[in-house]
């Protein structure tokens, strides 16, 4: 593009040729030693002089002379020779610049004139040598830092040519990495891209001046739309890898912990090769020598790059020489066999614990994971030694740790020396694992020692229940038989005593046949009793509902009850509300219920044989209460009363014979009418039974 200005260079030529007559005429006139003399006189010096301060002086005179005689490009050169190659003669190359300055001030406007008069141009030479030089002015001016003079000539070029946006992209890598000013770097950048919107470096540069803002999202951003724009472009491919780095960064699987050799105070590094790989401490700012003396000082990085790659240029001030050679430590809690995932724009030479494990030594781009080298590490401090190229002046590289398998390595800890809270961070890491570790096998075991004994307890108290069902099992079969025997034997004896007439007179003989129908119902009664039971049991109880007046029911009960137990010593109360309370039941389930409820009162009561039977309103329910002055029932036992086959007192069970069927028979029944039953007792006070069943309206 610089060379595509043809036009302009024509101009300058053109007044160039115009000036040159016109100083010849001149100088012809005053006989003074003409500029042509001059000009002859120093080119001989500058054929045979070595010493550069005469040398560039010489350049200057030249120049001068070729000025006077209207020669601009030619002077041009000459003074650009002095500052492209003396920049250490630092009053000549100021000389130079201020010829210069004043050479291009107001070129812009005296080309158009001479354009405009249709001058003769020599186009093939001069615009070439005159833009070369401008452009190596400049590039010298901005490699050794010199940013305001490079800029100067910068700003000249865009005066002349602003069609091209190269200056000011060139503009803005000043603002981005001379004086670290992204805001204005990225207005050069946008103002390019607004004249190029074709132009993928624009883009790249704009993305990196985002990035130093911080801003990484609009660098990702700005990377895409340059891949979007050219594909294949270097400058994409660089911008694409920066988007990777960004990411990477992002989740810190990028190591950035290095330090590095460097500067040095003058640039001799000969022989530096022969140190490395250091010594096993390395302790940061103290100078080492290398072979003759040569002085290396490690330094700390200052600055990483914002998208993890270790960028040399970032670390070290323009001028500064050094050695590209970047050291981490490495600690791993085991041996463990990893990968070094890289890529150098340097070529790029790595040492695992002195060993050599990689070398590649030739520049090519700086992929993310150009090489992937396979290593071990072994179990405490490794030492992780890259060398990127020779001197000063390579560009960086990347580097992370990875699992064979490509996934991030997190329990390393790098360069310990330095970062102690990163140490600390990974150690407390690690510990936390650790404890976690154990509490977790400690919980593990915990539980599996309470599911243990949970399971040994249920076991205990199964075989204990069991235990106690075969006890209970055991007296049911021995109340039973009892029950079934003493009715069983009563009704033989009678039929004997009649059978050997010994029972005399119609009176005496009607009592012995009622005894054996009472005997007989009392032995049907309880053998019904086990049945029913066994049918509640099985489910298979049908109940036969019908209203009924619950005050007749209980006191058939009562009658039935009286008349069965013959004992004078047995008082029975019995009251009822005045009212018909109706219910639907069944009624000889019912019967069966207080009857077992009042048989109950009389076997647990000893000396106070007393049984009341009340049947009473209590709004929705009718309620029967069967209440005796007995030995009553212990707190602990009254919820398991309602236990199939349970007996309160194992003294009293000897005693009393029972089957511990008869009140879970009684609930079974209850339930099956949707009432309630709830017992009040007090040991040895007495114990009331109370049923409630929803009233049936009359
Ligand atoms: P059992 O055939 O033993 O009487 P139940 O199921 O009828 O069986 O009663 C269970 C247990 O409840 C009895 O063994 C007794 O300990 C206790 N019990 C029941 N009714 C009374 C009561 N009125 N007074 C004291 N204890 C009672």
């Amino acid at each position: 593009m610089i060379f595509g200005c043809a036009k302009k260079a024509s101009a300058i030529i053109a007044c160039f040729l115009i000036s040159f007559s016109f100083s010849l005429c001149y100088s012809q006139e005053t006989g003074e030693p003409s500029s042509q003399e001059i000009i002859k006189e120093y080119r001989e010096v500058l054929e045979v002089s070595e010493d550069p301060a005469e040398i560039a002086e010489a350049h200057y005179n030249v120049g001068y002379a070729l000025e006077q005689l209207g020669r601009k490009t030619e002077a041009t050169a000459e003074y650009l020779k002095i500052i492209v190659n003396y920049p250490q003669m630092d009053g000549p190359c100021k000389k130079a610049e201020k010829r210069l300055a004043g050479l291009y001030t107001g070129f812009r406007e005296k080309s158009k004139e001479l354009i405009g008069k249709r001058e003769e141009i020599d186009r093939a030479k001069d615009p070439a040598i005159f833009f070369a030089y401008i452009k190596s002015l400049y590039e010298s001016h901005r490699n050794s830092g010199r940013y305001d003079r490079a800029m100067h000539v910068l700003e000249r070029l865009y005066d002349m040519d602003s069609e091209n946006p190269s200056y000011l992209i060139d503009m803005g890598e000043i603002y981005l990495d001379g004086y670290n000013d992204a805001d204005k770097a990225i207005f050069h950048f946008r103002k390019a891209i607004e004249a190029a919107p074709d132009n993928t470096k624009a883009y790249v540069d704009l993305g990196r001046a985002y990035e130093k803002k911080g801003d990484y999202g609009m660098a990702v951003k700005v990377y895409a739309k340059a891949a979007e724009i050219s594909p294949a472009s270097p400058w994409t491919i660089y911008g694409l890898r920066r988007i990777d780095g960004i990411r990477l960064s992002g989740e810190k699987r990028l190591i950035k912990d290095w330090y590095f050799a460097g500067p040095f105070d003058n640039f001799e590094r000969e022989g530096l090769g022969t140190v490395f790989p250091p010594e096993e401490k390395i302790e940061l700012d103290r100078t080492y020598s290398g072979k003759d003396g040569v002085p290396v000082r490690w330094v700390r990085s200052f600055d990483y790059d914002s998208s993890g790659y270790v960028d040399l240029n970032m670390l070290f001030k323009p001028n500064d020489y050094a050695v590209a050679y970047a050291l981490t430590y490495a600690y791993s809690p085991g041996e463990s066999e990893l990968q070094f995932r890289f890529g150098s724009e340097d070529g790029i030479k790595i040492w695992v614990n002195e060993k050599e494990v990689f070398a590649y030594d030739a520049t090519r781009s700086a992929e993310l994971d150009d090489d992937v080298v396979t290593v071990k590490l072994k179990k405490g401090w490794n030492k992780i030694l890259v060398k990127t190229t020779d001197t000063w002046g390579a560009w960086g590289f990347y580097f992370r740790v990875t699992d064979l398998k490509g996934a991030p390595v997190e329990d390393l800890i790098f360069d310990p020396t330095r970062d102690d809270q990163r140490r600390k961070f990974i150690y407390r890491k690690m510990l936390r694992q650790r404890r976690f570790k154990i509490t977790k096998i400690a919980t593990i075991y915990t539980i599996a020692l309470s599911v243990f004994l949970l399971g040994l307890y249920f076991m205990i108290s199964n075989i204990r229940d069991r235990i106690k069902i075969t006890r209970m099992k055991e007296d049911f079969i021995s109340s039973v038989s009892h029950e079934l025997k003493t009715p069983i034997a009563a009704v033989k004896m009678l039929a004997e005593t009649l059978k050997r007439g010994k029972v005399k007179g119609p009176v005496r003989v009607g009592q012995y046949h009622d005894m054996i129908i009472r005997e007989s119902d009392r032995l049907t009664r309880f053998i019904s009793k086990i049945l029913d039971f066994a049918k509640i049991e099985k489910g298979g109880k049908i109940f036969y509902f019908e209203k009924e007046d619950m005050r007749n029911l209980a006191k058939s009960a009562v009658n039935i009850y009286r008349d069965e137990t013959q004992d004078k010593d047995l008082k029975i109360n019995f009251s009822a509300e005045s009212d018909e309370l109706f219910a639907e039941i069944d009624k000889d389930a019912i019967l069966q219920v207080i009857i077992n409820l009042m048989d109950n009162a009389y076997k647990y009561s000893d000396k106070e044989k007393e049984i009341t039977v009340n049947v009473r309103n209590a709004g929705k329910n009718v309620c029967i209460d069967v209440a005796d002055k007995g030995r009553g029932i212990a707190k602990g036992d009254i919820e398991k009363i309602f236990d199939k086959f349970y007996r309160a007192d194992r003294d009293m069970v000897e005693r009393i014979k029972g089957s511990g069927l008869g009140l879970a028979f009684v609930k079974s029944v209850i339930d099956g009418h949707g009432g309630r039953i709830a017992v009040e007792s007090e040991v040895d006070k007495g114990t009331k039974f109370v049923i409630s069943l929803p009233v049936k309206k009359a």
